[in-house]
């Protein structure tokens, strides 16, 4: 599929909604438009996703041939992965050689569901309570099955469009659920491909339905439908909100993967040669727009000269452009509007008294790129701490002790994730107890295994993605009694 197709394909989709321009963020010009299928759009998807569960084309199909359609799958994206990041650096304005990774992740998902589609079952258990209100029972034999859970709704943000994507669909899939795919409406374009990627890898018809549209017309249609079972959802914390009042009508499941505002400690007997590029590529990185981006930097008081230099040093060797430029490390935000959200923290920071080391300006050429901004003598309570930016802005706060630090760290509504830089081991598993974060990187950042669950803790999600929590949560128990 061309990227001309891919165009058209976006341009021809169903939908009587609004006009949605997409937008290259490194030219600010349109690339194309869409009409927002809305409502309409979603009750369709779900009506086709609803006969497929209940035909069992997908649900019943034997683990093993589930398996080997995935497997296609991540085939299929490694065929196509020039194509897909092509697309999504298109789309989103990341990097190439950073979209053809998150392509050969995005392929391992697949893969790694495809190994649970046949190791996911129920228990056999011995009966240990005789009792029972119709008598006293024996000889019983009780055992579970591990259902999937039915129509689940898999919306996701802008910011890995094509990854966003396979980390719902490969579990969701896996579990034998029908789905419903709503990606961003700033980046849909991956999607498309994708859904003929599913198509030509067997996927029967009707059970991964694509719908684009906004948020708050087809999200928000999908996140209220009685029809739907499941919602999982990656975003902001404040649209995870309302996905959950949404669900309330019939119920339904809900999983988020929310925002965050990770803390990164650096202890002075840290390895700084190490700490301090991978501290700062841990918030730069994609401009700042990653859910575990490290935007706050704690360090210990005797090496904080050393690590604000250091860190504004990264920042301002970092070259930014669009995927089309040589030898560039990052990309620009991805919407005029997530420019005016960032640039205004910064201003409000400005005014506040906060010390700009470096950054705090937009660059002087068309694109919604932003200095990457290292921040001292900023308030912890402030919004700066507070909040999650989303673009390529630090704090560096100093500390002095362990009580210190981790009170500070712990003070916000987010836990996503936590770093702790330090050569004293003891000290390191410690602190990984105390961070409330869902995952504690130790002397590394930005890691990540399909095998390993990935949550948030506080108001950073509901529920794990990754590993076998990550297909237990498209699935549900049923637990059969039989007197023998
Ligand atoms: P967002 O919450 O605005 O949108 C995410 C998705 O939700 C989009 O598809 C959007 O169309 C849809 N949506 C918006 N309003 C909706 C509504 N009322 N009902 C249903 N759906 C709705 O998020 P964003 O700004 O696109 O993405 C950035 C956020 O995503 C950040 O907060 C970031 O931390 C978070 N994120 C979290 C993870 C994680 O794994 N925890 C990963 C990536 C991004």
């Amino acid at each position: 599929m061309t990227l001309q197709t891919v165009l058209d394909g976006i341009r021809n989709r169903p939908g009587t909604g609004d006009v949605i321009p997409i937008v290259d963020p490194v030219t600010e010009e349109v690339i194309t438009e869409f009409s927002d299928g809305g409502a309409d759009a979603v009750q369709e998807a779900v009506a086709r996703a609803r006969a497929t569960f209940e035909s069992g084309v997908w649900r019943v199909k034997p683990g093993n041939e589930r398996a080997k359609v995935l497997w296609r799958i991540a085939d299929l994206i490694e065929d196509h992965a020039t194509e897909l990041a092509e697309i999504d650096s298109l789309n989103t304005g990341m990097p190439f050689n950073q979209a053809q990774i998150i392509m050969s992740t995005a392929a391992e998902f697949f893969r790694y569901y495809a190994g649970w589609c046949t190791k996911v079952s129920g228990m056999a258990h011995d009966v240990q309570m005789t009792g029972g209100i119709t008598g006293a029972h024996s000889n019983l034999h009780a055992y579970t099955l591990k259902e999937p859970i039915g129509v689940v709704g898999l919306i996701f943000p802008w910011n890995g469009p094509a990854f966003n994507a396979a980390a719902k669909l490969a579990p969701a899939l896996a579990a034998g659920c029908s789905c419903i795919v709503k990606p961003a409406e700033e980046t849909p374009l991956s999607a498309l491909l994708l859904d003929k990627i599913l198509a030509e890898a067997g996927v029967p018809e009707g059970v991964a339905n694509l719908v684009t549209g906004y948020g708050h017309t087809a999200g928000a249609a999908l996140a209220a439908h009685p029809d739907v079972d499941k919602i999982a959802f990656t975003g902001s914390t404040e649209v995870g909100k309302e996905i959950v009042q949404a669900a309330g009508g019939n119920l339904k499941r809900v999983m988020l993967e929310l925002g965050g505002k990770s803390p990164v400690l650096i202890y002075d007997d840290a390895d700084l040669s190490v700490a301090i590029p991978t501290a700062a590529m841990g918030v730069f990185v994609h401009s700042g727009q990653a859910c575990i981006a490290g935007s706050r930097i704690f360090v210990q008081r005797g090496v904080l000269d050393q690590v604000v230099e250091g860190i504004a040093l990264v920042a301002k060797s970092v070259r930014l452009g669009g995927p089309k430029e040589e030898d560039v490390h990052i990309g620009p935000l991805i919407s005029a509007r997530q420019l005016t959200r960032v640039m205004g923290f910064i201003d409000e920071g400005k005014r506040d008294g906060v010390h700009v080391v470096t950054g705090g300006h937009r660059l002087d050429r068309r694109g919604y790129f932003v200095h990457p901004t290292v921040l001292t003598e900023v308030e912890h309570g402030g919004r700066l701490c507070q909040q999650e930016i989303f673009g390529p802005v630090v704090a560096v706060i100093p500390f002095d002790d362990d009580d210190e630090v981790v009170a500070m760290a712990n003070d916000t509504v987010y836990g996503l994730a936590a770093t702790a830089w330090t050569r004293d081991i003891g000290r390191a598993h410690r602190l990984a107890k105390r961070l409330q974060a869902g995952t504690v990187t130790l002397n590394c950042q930005m890691i990540w295994d399909p095998n390993l669950p990935m949550g948030g803790h506080k108001q950073s999600g509901w529920g794990y993605e990754n590993g076998r929590d990550g297909i237990e949560g498209y699935m549900q128990n049923k637990t059969v009694y039989a007197q023998l």
